[in-house]
């Protein structure tokens, strides 16, 4: 499409991962700037709205999707995947278990997502001991040859950022 058609069009970033890793938290602090260990948990898919300024001077509207504890039941209704142009699967870096369940979430994705749906795997709750061997990790995303980012919710640390990327790298695909 058009520069303009670009600018208008809200781009759809769906967030995945087991229950608990930190997606509402992610999402949250890049909408309001801030940590809050206090917020509700969401019943249903939840949305949030955030417009991302790109290096290139130009903005992108994100219309980011948060499963909303749905994970729980392990399977997402189509709708939640149709028409996303991105996927953060998050997972716990503290919590080994959440690093075991990605292959199923980025299966998920790339099952149930359209094709050119770029994927992005994050590594959240960088301020706590890290139970997993970075090298590791990133050789799997390779492998499975998505990005791989690491942050944390709290800090704040990288948040920004990962979603600059995504969105520069959205923007240069379509
Ligand atoms: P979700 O179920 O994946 O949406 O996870 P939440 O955003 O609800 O976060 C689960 C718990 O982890 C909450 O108690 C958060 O306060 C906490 N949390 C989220 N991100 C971080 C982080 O980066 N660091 C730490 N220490 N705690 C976090």
């Amino acid at each position: 499409g058009t520069a303009q058609q670009k600018k208008d069009t809200k781009v759809k970033i769906v967030l995945l991962g087991d229950s608990g890793v930190g997606k509402s938290s992610i999402a949250l602090f890049l909408c309001h700037g801030r940590f809050s260990d206090k917020h509700q948990v969401t019943i249903g898919a939840a949305f949030l709205h955030h417009t991302i300024q790109l290096k290139n001077g130009e903005s992108m509207k994100l219309h980011i999707w948060d499963t909303g504890g749905q994970e729980k039941f392990r399977s997402l209704a189509p709708l939640y995947y149709r028409d996303a142009y991105g996927a953060i699967v998050v997972y716990d870096s503290n919590n080994v278990e959440t690093f075991n369940s990605l292959k199923y979430w980025i299966n998920e994705i790339k099952s149930n997502g359209p094709r050119n749906c770029y994927i992005m795997v994050v590594a959240n709750k960088k301020d706590l001991p890290q139970k997993l061997n970075a090298e590791m990790v990133m050789k799997f995303c390779q492998q499975e040859n998505v990005s791989f980012i690491e942050c944390s919710a709290k800090t704040g640390e990288n948040i920004n950022t990962l979603f600059e990327k995504i969105a520069s790298r959205i923007y240069s695909r379509y």
